[in-house]
């Protein structure tokens, strides 16, 4: 399946939902007045776009409207994409050129974390890129294995310690192992679920000083993985990891099991973080690099 088919595949419970309103909204009306935009409004926000950010948008369309003199209902499904596509647009590259360079995967308990990494090695190693797996979640055993399965199956190399060891001293190993072997990607897992929060955030700090001090003049990513299922809680989410952890981009993973794609708008004007992939499946080639036209099209369709 190529790329496009995935994400449209994907994003298919979102685009029912939220263009199926939009559609059948537009066909009731013959002409564009105030009673449609707020319509809408309310459409994109039932889609989990936020009310901010719908808000927003519905005023961008307001203006594109008057600017471009459309009359015609039909044309504000175009408008809706650009604007959308617009919102979406900038700063999703990867910056992983420094050898090694490093990707901190962070975020709560179960939104795919373990997954996503071991989809990503897969992909760098299929480039032909080497990679040394961190597992600094070592808060469960469980999650630890789950990880050295990834590390087989994508034929990345991995650094572990024993359950409850120190996290910083597994990311510390990891980068020197990476260095040792001339690796390219050192991709480090974390705890989602400490003993509480301030101990979770303490736990990263301590993590990218480590980072910090080892690869100075590394390309990093500080990777927040979001489950797109919980909608507005992904947002909250998204901004308290935001305020404690310097966050380079978001990857926002299960948009296959909901209709709350349009959550991805909320995360990115709200937040002005860029999400960098997004996550379709749970097979290995389920994770795809973020492109705003294409997700648009998948989000909004024909
Ligand atoms: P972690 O606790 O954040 O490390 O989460 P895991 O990586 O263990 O994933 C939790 C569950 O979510 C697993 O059953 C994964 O297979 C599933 N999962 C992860 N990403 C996706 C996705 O994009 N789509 C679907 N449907 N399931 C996913
Ligand atoms: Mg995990």
């Amino acid at each position: 399946m190529g790329f496009f088919s995935k994400i449209a595949s994907g994003l298919k419970k979102t685009r029912d939902s939220i263009m199926g309103s939009v559609n059948s909204m537009l066909k009731s009306f013959t002409k564009i007045d105030e009673e449609l935009f707020e319509e809408l409004e309310e459409i994109l926000i039932m889609g989990d776009v936020g009310a901010a950010t719908s808000a927003r948008i519905c005023e961008q369309l307001r203006r594109r409207v008057k600017e471009e003199g459309v009359t015609d209902p039909d044309e504000v499904k175009r408008l809706l994409k650009e604007i959308a596509a617009e919102m979406l647009r900038g700063g999703q590259e990867l910056h992983v050129t420094t050898k090694p360079s490093i990707i901190l995967v962070i975020g709560v308990n179960g939104v795919g974390k373990t997954t996503t990494i071991g989809k990503m090695a897969a992909k760098f190693v299929g480039e032909g890129k080497k990679v040394v797996l961190g597992a600094a979640d070592t808060f469960r055993a469980a999650a630890i294995e789950q990880l050295d399965i990834w590390a087989k199956r994508s034929g990345a190399d991995i650094v572990k310690h024993a359950q409850d060891a120190d996290p910083a001293a597994v990311v510390f190993d990891a980068i020197a192992a990476a260095k040792a072997r001339q690796a390219d990607v050192v991709i480090c897992d974390t705890a989602g679920r400490l003993h509480n929060k301030s101990n979770l955030m303490n736990e990263l700090a301590k993590i990218s000083r480590v980072i910090e001090r080892e690869l100075p003049d590394a390309d990093r990513e500080v990777l927040l993985v979001l489950d797109a299922t919980t909608g507005q809680n992904a947002v909250n989410q998204a901004r308290e990891f935001k305020n404690a952890a310097g966050i380079t981009g978001i990857v926002l993973t299960k948009l296959d099991g909901t209709a709350r794609g349009g959550v991805v708008l909320a995360i990115r004007e709200d937040l002005q973080v860029p999400v960098k992939f997004v996550g379709v499946g749970e097979g290995v080639d389920d994770l795809q690099p973020f492109d705003p036209d294409e997700f648009v099209e998948g989000l909004f369709g024909e």
